[in-house]
């Protein structure tokens, strides 16, 4: 029986928005993942999350309940103290033993933080599938992986999806103005938000 591919999207989902939905499900669907873990990470190394980890959690559970295929992985969440993503697949490697993973991300996340350990992040997954996002580039991102040797480079899969153009840091700030982002974030997550008044200010 052949390795069931497992993706992973890490984030801080401060809030999770479409934006990460759109693209778990479309890579889901055509990388032939069998389920995508929906990662929130605990304390980032490089920035402080808005909202406290469990309503990031909380929001992760709601706006993924109505697809089967998602799922929430605490891992990150239980690591003590800030931990890198090298670190988080090490463990997620142990619980998904013959499982092959797949790590997600936008290529901003890649281009505009420095990412540690990208080498030994790349050898513990399958494949690193890039969406493109905002201004940042496949080229650049190719730049960033320059050091890695050639078959770790290989494993990076560069995906050409339609831009969901939506971010949390501008939703906070929509919420913070007394915008709408209804319709941004899936219904319950929208609820959610204004039910326990986050990101107001
Ligand atoms: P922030 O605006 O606070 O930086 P974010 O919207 O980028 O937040 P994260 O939780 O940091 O959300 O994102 C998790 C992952 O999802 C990252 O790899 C990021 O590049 C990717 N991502 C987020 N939003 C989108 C989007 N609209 N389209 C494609 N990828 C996205």
């Amino acid at each position: 029986m052949s390795a069931r591919r497992i993706g992973v999207l890490g984030g801080t989902f401060d809030p999770v928005h479409i934006g990460h939905l759109f693209v778990a499900e479309a890579l889901r669907v055509e990388t032939r993942l069998e389920r995508v873990l929906f990662l929130p990470t605990a304390d980032p190394p490089h920035r402080t999350a808005h909202a406290p980890v469990e309503s990031r959690r909380a929001m992760v559970e709601r706006a993924i309940a109505t697809n089967p295929a998602f799922e929430l992985d605490t891992t990150a969440l239980e690591q003590a103290g800030p931990a890198y993503t090298a670190d988080t697949l090490d463990l997620l490697r142990e619980k998904y033993s013959g499982d092959a993973l797949c790590f997600i991300a936008g290529a901003d996340s890649l281009v505009r933080s420095r990412w540690r350990f990208l080498d030994r992040v790349a050898a513990s997954l399958e494949r690193f599938y890039v969406v493109a996002r905002r201004d940042s580039t496949f080229d650049q991102v190719k730049a960033l992986l320059a050091d890695l040797p050639d078959s770790l480079q290989q494993r990076f899969e560069y995906l050409a999806l339609p831009y969901i153009d939506v971010s949390a840091t501008e939703l906070r700030a929509r919420v913070a103005a007394g915008r709408a982002i209804r319709y941004l974030v899936p219904e319950a997550v929208n609820e959610y938000i204004e039910r326990r008044g986050l990101y107001r200010d």
